[in-house]
């Protein structure tokens, strides 16, 4: 049955893993894997959610199944969290799904059912999982241009006039915040600008908001998408709680649609649903329910974004830190970017064979495309690692 199988590639970041574990060398610095780290390196479970599942252990008298949407207060909380408690809430629809991912995908499958084949353009270059998860649903993927390596910004004008050469019905995958790999990011009069562009066109945007928190704050990273909510007639969004919840193991995200009216976003939520029945039926419970305590919860809530706004200020600090190692290691402002950028990434803008040269010679570990996992970065060794970074530039 087997016989003509073919290994899969194998995941870069996971091998990037492997390698680094491998490597004996002390001081050596992890910038590769897109989870959060603290100080030490560790991820922890953060407190609110630890609290939320000690009193979920203590208060669960039944694990009976809750149905395909999973756990409805959790989708209503986070469709506030997403959309904010201005848009018009009688014609959103959330389900639970397995992670971001599992969103992505569920919104995949929504939109094959509504307009098979449909384009999904993503921006270049994208999360790389984006592709396969629009593939796999039937869909067809087109790029636009997003980042400009020398620079470190976005190459906006090309953005635009690419949408501006979609067709009606085409979907725009857009990042709410914190775009990975690159950190840049659009901002407010940007937003406006693509969602006339969508109006104009009939472009359906397909939002992904994985990082919601970890750039300027849980309300400003938001902002992008409530300002499409507010001009387009629809729009569908892919939410993640594994980096703002850190609860990434566990699975928690939402899939949610913005219809027309109640009645049409009823009968897109029913197709999504259907969908969901033949993927994996129901999403796992244990994290969405931590999560939907803690923000159902005023004291809990207050203690998350406290510890939130903890790790999204670390990063900042460290961006900036490590913009002014670079600044005074290379004698120029070239990688000054870093400190604009927003979210847990920044690409760099290296070459493959120099970001191959920082992991033999340096033990400094990136991905292949110089993605930096800013929270990766070591706060008492910023300048031996801006160093060595500058020492393998031509
Ligand atoms: N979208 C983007 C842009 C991401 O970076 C990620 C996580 N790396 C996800 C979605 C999905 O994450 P998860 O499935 O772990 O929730």
């Amino acid at each position: 049955m087997f016989e003509t199988l073919q290994p899969a590639p194998a995941d870069k970041i996971l091998a990037l893993i492997g390698l680094y574990r491998n490597d004996p060398r002390p001081g050596k610095v992890d910038l590769g894997v897109g989870v959060y780290k603290d100080i030490d390196g560790r991820t922890p479970v953060m407190r609110a959610v630890r609290e939320a599942e000690k009193r979920l252990l203590a208060s669960q008298d039944t694990k009976t199944y809750l149905g395909l949407a999973g756990d409805t207060g959790f989708n209503a909380a986070m469709i506030k969290l997403a959309f904010g408690g201005k848009a018009d809430h009688s014609r959103i629809r959330a389900a639970q799904a397995p992670g971001g991912s599992g969103a992505l995908r569920l919104v995949a499958e929504l939109l094959q059912r509504t307009r098979a084949g449909a384009t999904v353009w993503l921006s270049d270059p994208t999360w790389p999982n984006h592709l396969p998860v629009m593939r796999a649903a039937g869909l067809q993927v087109r790029d636009y241009p997003y980042f400009d390596a020398a620079s470190g910004a976005v190459r906006f004008d090309e953005m635009l006039t690419a949408l501006k050469t979609a067709n009606s019905g085409d979907v725009v995958l857009l990042h709410g915040c914190c775009h990975n790999p690159t950190g840049a990011n659009l901002d407010a009069v940007q937003w406006a600008k693509v969602a006339d562009v969508l109006l104009e066109r009939g472009l359906l945007p397909f939002v992904d908001i994985a990082y919601q928190g970890f750039g300027e704050g849980l309300d400003a990273d938001a902002a992008g998408l409530r300002l499409l909510a507010d001009k387009v007639p629809e729009m569908v969004v892919a939410s993640s709680c594994s980096k703002n919840f850190a609860v990434y193991r566990d699975r928690v995200g939402a899939a949610m649609i913005m219809a027309k009216d109640g009645g049409q976003a009823d009968v897109a939520m029913s197709q999504m649903l259907a969908a969901a029945r033949a993927l994996y039926s129901m999403p796992p419970d244990h994290g969405a329910a931590a999560v939907r305590m803690v923000l159902e919860d005023a004291g809990l809530k207050k203690d998350w974004e406290t510890e939130l706004e903890e790790m999204r200020l670390r990063m900042l600090r460290l961006r900036v830190a490590f913009a002014e190692a670079l600044r005074r290691q290379s004698n120029s402002d070239r990688f000054d970017f870093v400190a604009s950028h927003r979210g847990m990434f920044s690409r760099l803008g290296l070459t493959e064979a120099q970001v191959e040269r920082l992991r033999t010679e340096h033990a400094v570990y990136m991905v292949g495309d110089s993605r930096i996992n800013v929270a990766g970065l070591p706060e008492d060794g910023m300048d031996d690692l801006a160093k060595a970074i500058v020492s393998v530039l031509d």
